[in-house]
């Protein structure tokens, strides 16, 4: 009794630095923005950009100009005496951070080299005209970021309007995210200037474009006209709003059938393609598009287009290519088959309609379009149409900060690809050990010493491929399979999306969201996977035979992570049991003795027995008499 009220009296000075791997994480406190449940709060407010641009790609000096209207809304409850504007062309500036950095290329399992930079490509943006109310603002370019300074500050709840005007010559390579081969073919990202993110966490948001960190931005409608010659088919962000004027009577015709086909229907054949390709043709055609709530536009164009359609659910499926990208007849169905995965698993495709591009890109998502290269492998093919498209969930309709967080996006979105993979590969020695390779990346990338966490910034990150995309990946495949099981998971993640669909959730939001859906404290879980580089390290140290028909199996926690622990037990008449026990057993410290009551003799016990974790010594997870 006296020695009970002793360890009470000193318990709550809490002298002693706490370093239990279950302690509460070190969370912002909820706000009436951001709710303690994880869910935007009462008082959640996001800036928001509406665009009408109109371009023009000069396709002789390889030059696009154009004027922007930005209706700029003021939701914040903070008057603005400036704003923050991205100038991402300035990566590829004289003097640029990247330039003077001269990054080495990044290299992505199966050969992917992205080179962030230009491959010594000079241009950048030039901004002719920002004005508002018919009067030019001062403006302040510092690299990537434009501050301009308001006449008056823009006060809570009103909006204003920005008339710009702007060229750049466009790069031939841009960072591997958009680019030109010649005059021939365009893919256009990065190319208007774009309202940066104001917000509750950070204010302004101006963290650099470097390259290796993607975008954060604000939702808004669209509406865009792109003039070039007159032989170019376009693809876009968005829908046609002039048909007549772009499309012939007979592509209008096949793509009606497309719509209500579960099959591709050629919209442009490969024969028209090579001889829209030869052909020569003067003048130019604008092209008109429109689309609400969408966090960014981009486009791409070229003369010798194949374009494939079909439908699905009422939505609009387009993969366009060029004539010699063979894989790609079957890059329609590939893209369907995903979009309904996608959208029967977590959250429906959003939009009316989705395109996909085949060109010099290796791989890049915008709002309903992207931007994948021909690939020789089909499983490979696969994966860039199905992982690129992920992205329209993961950050186009969750709208994350992808400059901090690419975790929020391409490993979110890389756990997603997994499963579309499986369902589209289902019986083939392929689709069932896809997600294998989670485990393998562990092994041969995960170095201790060497690895980063997770939360760290992606630019500075040397292992971009382990840290941003199949770390968070493996991270919820464990937290699906180990810790909450398939429904409860699928039902958080559900959550998350639906309550941070076309708004910008922060990490946060996200462990709150968990947490409150499933009932569970999950901190000790995200500290291991996010905050920290924590190893597993689960080991069966000895059994022994305890009294009567007890059997006492010890085990211990010999690395910083913890996790439940699946045991499987092997007794001397050949049969077997598997017990799972929570991760409760691991509270009062890294040891834990498990007590089996059976007659029957154990002759063996496996720790991990279906091998789902990242456990870094597996010499120590058996134990046989
Ligand atoms: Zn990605």
């Amino acid at each position: 009794m006296f020695v009970l009220l002793a360890v009470l009296a000193v318990a709550p000075q809490q002298s002693v630095a706490d370093t239990s791997p279950f302690r509460a994480l070190p969370l912002p406190a909820a706000t009436g923005v951001r709710s303690a449940s994880g869910a935007p709060g009462p008082q959640y407010w996001q800036q928001r950009a509406d665009y009408t641009i109109t371009a023009t790609l000069d396709t002789g000096a390889n030059v696009l100009s154009g004027t922007e209207r930005i209706r700029y809304w003021n939701r914040s409850p903070d008057a603005l005496a400036f704003v923050w504007v991205q100038l991402d062309q300035n990566l590829f500036a004289p003097g640029s951070i990247t330039s003077l950095l001269n990054q080495p290329p990044l290299r992505f399992a199966g050969g992917v080299v992205f080179d962030f930079g230009g491959k010594g490509f000079v241009g950048g943006m030039t901004v002719d005209r920002f004005h508002a109310g018919g009067r030019p603002l001062a403006t302040t370019v510092t690299g990537t970021m434009m501050r301009v300074e308001l006449a008056r500050p823009l006060a809570p709840d009103s909006a204003i309007t920005f008339e710009v005007a702007w060229h750049f010559p466009v790069p031939p390579y841009g960072g591997g995210r958009m680019g030109r081969v010649g005059s021939r073919f365009y893919e256009l990202g990065q190319w208007y200037p774009r309202m940066a993110v104001y917000d509750d966490v950070n204010g302004w948001n101006t963290l650099p474009y470097i390259g290796a960190g993607e975008f954060y931005l604000e939702y808004g409608d669209f509406n865009v006209a792109l003039t070039l010659p007159a032989g170019y088919v376009v693809a876009a962000t968005g829908s046609v709003s002039n048909p007549l004027a772009v499309w012939t009577a007979q592509q209008r015709a096949r793509l009606e059938r497309a719509r209500r086909s579960s099959e591709a229907i050629a919209i442009i054949t490969k024969a028209e393609a090579t001889a829209n390709g030869a052909r020569h043709t003067t003048g130019t055609k604008t092209w008109r598009f429109t689309t609400p709530n969408v966090r960014d536009f981009a486009w791409a164009a070229g003369p010798d287009l194949r374009w494939d359609a079909s439908g699905w659910n009422g939505i609009l499926i387009q993969t366009f290519y060029h004539p010699d990208a063979a894989p790609w007849e079957e890059a329609n169905k590939m893209v369907r088959a995903a979009l309904s995965h996608f959208s029967e698993t977590w959250l429906t495709y959003p939009w009316p309609q989705f395109s996909t591009v085949e060109g010099l890109v290796e791989g890049m998502e915008y709002p309903m379009i992207t931007f994948c290269p021909s690939l020789e492998k089909r499983e490979d093919q696969f994966w860039v149409l199905a992982h690129e498209l992920g992205h329209e969930w993961f950050p186009m309709t969750v709208g994350s900060d992808e400059r901090r967080y690419p975790w929020m996006d391409e490993g979110f979105n890389t756990f997603i690809d997994y499963g579309a993979a499986e369902a589209y590969f289902k019986g083939t020695a392929y689709g069932d050990t896809v997600r294998r390779e989670l485990l393998a990346a562990a092994t041969t990338t995960a170095i201790p010493g060497i690895e980063q966490p997770l939360i760290t910034k992606p630019t500075e990150v040397r292992e971009l491929y382990w840290t941003a995309y199949q770390k968070p990946a493996l991270m919820l495949t464990v937290l699906r399979d180990a810790v909450l099981g398939r429904d409860e998971f699928a039902r958080a993640l559900r959550e998350y999306t639906r309550r941070w669909r076309f708004k910008h959730p922060q990490p946060a939001d996200f462990y709150r969201t968990f947490a409150n859906v499933t009932g569970r404290d999950l901190d000790w879980f995200w500290r291991g996977w996010v905050l920290t580089t924590a190893r597993l390290d689960q080991a069966v140290d000895s059994v022994a035979r305890g009294a009567g028909d007890t059997t006492l199996v010890h085990l211990s926690n010999r690395g910083q992570m913890v996790l439940p622990l699946t045991l499987e037990l092997r007794y001397a008449d050949g049969t077997s049991e598997t017990r799972q026990l929570p991760v409760e057993m691991w509270y009062l410290g890294s040891r834990f003795t498990y007590r089996v009551s059976s007659a029957k003799q154990i002759t063996g016990v496996v720790v991990d027995p279906r091998q789902v974790y990242p456990d870094i010594e597996r010499s120590n997870n058996s134990w046989v008499r």
